[in-house]
């Protein structure tokens, strides 16, 4: 079987043409440095089938970057029969760079001039046969995303010559030296001679490792500096080669974007407008009052009618069980019109009751056993009904994360914090997977080998977890929604967000404190290419979601559903085995494990100073280390517990009041939990990764980081929201901190300067 690569700069479409290619369901973003590894499929669309290699994205084959090492290597050792360079037709001249290095390795090469619906629809067009003949290799445009081009593409590829000699498009003064070194490496057994050949005369560090090269190479660069001039023939030579393909309208539509980006990326506004933006993500997604009609109306003195004034009364058996009409009217309104969000997740909730509610009928019927009762409604479908809940507020928050990424504006985040966080160590690159930590910490720890400086890489693995995952988002949901029945505040929105903006600065903070004691070391310069925004893609959106509701579902039925069982089962037995039928939880086997590490909790809050139930947050927590879903899930199995006549179904946030009410926790206390949990050692198959990605010898600091962390962040948070004159002792303390890190660091940290380059 044949093997083709697919070779591009980083957002071409490689991952889009792959997942077209072969039907599978990649990651595809709207950023550079999405695909890391590479990734391998079959493609069946042809005379014959064919492997497909998707290759990291680079703009050059030198050895700088991990990406560009993994390409090259690839190429060159693996001696694939063919490459399909993906050239993103709307900046064709800056794609073509990699292409003119790709032509001097002997392999046949093949160019697919993607995103053709692009140019054609700023009512460009683009010379094919005129390029194909300047090049020297077919060209066929194609478009990935609307599967245009692709079969006759790979007719194309698969009809290729197996043989294919290296060319180079540098001549003139270069043509000499680049023979002497030609020369050099055929008398040796490498392939691809001519490649090698240029790479070595630009003082590329890999050829000067050959025996020979480093003295071949000083003789004749003669102390010139043929990096530049190498980069400088080949951009001389597109321009001048490479311009007359392209009929140009291009000017018009990127002053468009441009105009858009100086305000997105204003120097001193794209962060608020980030702010803003996020806060508008998480009042659709959380908010019961869509418009703050309700707000303001409640405000102004002449609040708006709820079902109670209206004369319905729903208390919780009609609600669900016996009047349809009113349980359904109240998924979408109650004294103001609730959110998207909102009202998806009533939705399933009710679907969820009417479930659980028959599962429990039936149950009955069959005349069960107590304790098989207790299993089934309270254990099973307790703790599943309560985690899966909150799957539609999930997909909301993930529906706009994606269409951010797939505009395009995600990439513009990470230039702006790129911008302001590279004084702290921290370039843009690292922002990449700290943003993709909001969906999975997994797929963010793994994306974290695009770092090459491996301090910066153990730093940034260590602070992913902070970036609030989507497993995390119930419990925040939960004791958010908590939290505001507690204190009397209308606003859920307010809070989730605020959590989310917290574990971002927390994630800063310990990024600089690393960075200036033990994870020391430069900023690699970041070369970013803001990509052209774009409408996202329809299909790409609902494949970001479905991907998210698989995993999410396939983990509430597997592990989430073991982890109920067990703690179902620590929570009715006593120690000696025997059933607990009266109710009384204090006596069983989870009650003692609680209460044995309830009083390390006691700093923050939520440990020895809340009553004899209190060590129900000690459990949940822990049973988070699994999975964050189980915090939840543990909530809702102990709420049935605490509540003889409680239905346990409905959702998670009841369970959390039930909780609240029955321990006797303070707001801030509330509040240090959902912080102790989104900063501490995170759940199961993340410890996992991190411990596969992280450099030998860092993990165990790395839990103890996260240990320490959580504990710290959770303990201020609860004195200072208890006891509002603290904040100034801990700001003497982290003050005090501060000013020994920056004493030991005066001059020790050099700031290389940004590079943007636009395309
Ligand atoms: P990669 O970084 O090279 O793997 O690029 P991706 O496949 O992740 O695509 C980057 C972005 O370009 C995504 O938002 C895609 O939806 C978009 N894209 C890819 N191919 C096309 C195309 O042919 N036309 C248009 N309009 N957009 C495309
Ligand atoms: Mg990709």
């Amino acid at each position: 079987m044949k093997t083709f690569a697919l070779a591009g700069n980083p957002n071409c479409g490689k991952t889009t043409l792959f997942n077209a290619l072969t039907g599978s369901t990649a990651h595809v973003g709207n950023w550079p440095g999405v695909t890391v590894d590479k990734r391998e499929g079959v493609y069946r669309g042809g005379s014959e089938k064919v492997n497909i290699v998707d290759l990291p994205g680079i703009y050059s084959l030198s050895p700088y970057t991990p990406e560009e090492v993994i390409s090259r290597n690839f190429i060159l050792d693996e001696k694939p029969d063919g490459i399909i360079n993906i050239v993103d037709a709307t900046n064709l001249e800056r794609n073509l760079y990699l292409t003119t290095q790709l032509l001097e390795m002997d392999v046949p090469l093949i160019i697919a001039l993607n995103m053709m619906d692009e140019v054609e629809k700023a009512g460009d067009s683009i010379d094919v046969k005129a390029l194909e003949s300047a090049i020297g290799v077919p060209v066929v445009a194609i478009s990935a995303l609307r599967k245009k081009g692709i079969k006759e593409l790979m007719d194309r590829a698969i009809a290729m010559n197996s043989e294919r000699k290296g060319v180079t498009v540098l001549g003139k003064s270069l043509a000499p030296k680049i023979e002497r070194a030609k020369q050099f490496f055929a008398a040796t057994d490498v392939s691809s001679p001519l490649f090698h050949a240029i790479k070595m005369l630009e003082g590329d560090e890999i050829e000067l490792k050959h025996a020979g090269a480093q003295e071949l190479f000083n003789e004749i660069s003669a102390g010139q500096d043929m990096e530049a001039a190498v980069a400088d023939e080949r951009y001389t030579y597109i321009s001048e080669h490479f311009s007359a393909a392209k009929n140009k309208k291009e000017k018009a539509a990127l002053t468009k974007s441009d105009k858009v980006d100086k305000v997105l990326t204003h120097r001193i506004w794209g962060l608020p407008i980030f702010a803003v933006i996020l806060l508008v993500i998480f009042h659709l997604t959380f908010s019961e009052d869509l418009l703050y009609i309700g707000a303001i109306a409640e405000a102004a003195g002449s609040p708006l009618p709820t079902f109670e004034d209206i004369g319905f009364a729903i208390s919780e058996d009609t609600e669900i069980y016996e009047n349809f009409g009113i349980a359904l009217a109240a998924c979408f309104y109650d004294g103001a019109v609730f959110s998207p969000g909102v009202i998806l997740t009533n939705l399933l909730n009710l679907v969820l009751g009417y479930i659980s509610y028959g599962i429990g009928l039936g149950v009955e019927a069959a005349g069960a056993a107590d304790w098989a009762v207790g299993l089934i409604n309270d254990g099973i479908v307790g703790g599943i009904t309560a985690v899966l809940g909150f799957l539609p507020q999930i997909l909301t928050l993930f529906l706009f994360f994606s269409i951010l990424e797939d505009t395009g504006y995600m990439a513009r985040v990470a230039f702006i914090l790129d911008r302001i966080f590279r004084r702290f160590g921290l370039s843009g690159r690292a922002f990449m997977p700290m943003i993709m930590g909001f969906g999975c910490s997994l797929p963010a720890m793994i994306n974290t080998r695009t770092l090459a400086d491996e301090q910066e890489r153990t730093a940034t693995i260590r602070v992913i977890p902070f970036f609030s995952c989507g497993a995390k988002l119930p419990i925040l949901t939960a004791i958010a929604g908590g939290f505001c029945a507690l204190v009397g505040f209308d606003n859920v929105d307010l809070i989730t967000y605020s959590m989310y903006l917290l574990g971002i600065i927390v994630a800063i903070v310990s990024v600089i404190v690393m960075r200036s004691t033990t994870m020391r070391g430069e900023v690699p310069p970041f070369i970013m290419e803001l990509p052209a925004y774009h409408m996202p893609g329809f299909k790409n959106l609902m494949l970001h979601l479905w991907d998210k509701t698989k995993h999410f579902v396939k983990k509430a039925f597997t592990i989430i559903f073991a982890s109920t069982i067990i703690i179902w089962f620590l929570q009715s037995f006593r120690w000696n085995w025997t059933f607990i039928a009266d109710g009384s939880i204090q006596d069983s086997i989870l009650a003692s494990i609680g209460q044995f590490i309830q009083p390390l909790f006691t700093p923050l809050g939520f440990g020895s100073q809340l009553n004899e139930y209190g060590w129900v947050f000690a459990v949940a927590a822990i049973t988070g280390l699994i999975a964050k879903e189980n915090v939840i899930a543990t909530f809702s199995v102990l709420a049935a517990m605490f509540v003889a006549n409680f239905e346990g179904t409905e959702e998670g946030v009841a369970e959390a009041i039930v909780m609240i009410e029955n321990t006797g926790i303070t707001a801030p206390a509330l509040i240090s939990f959902i912080m102790f949990n989104m900063t501490t050692i995170p759940c199961f198959a993340a410890v996992a990764t991190a411990k596969a990605e992280l450099p030998k010898g860092r993990f165990g600091w790395t839990i103890l980081f996260w240990l320490v962390t959580s504990y710290i962040v959770g303990t201020v948070v609860y004195t200072v929201g208890g006891w509002w004159w603290t904040l100034f002792i801990w700001l003497a303390v982290f003050a005090a901190i501060g000013t020994v890190i920056v004493l030991n660091n005066t001059g020790k940290i050099k700031l290389p300067s940004l590079r943007r380059r636009k395309g």
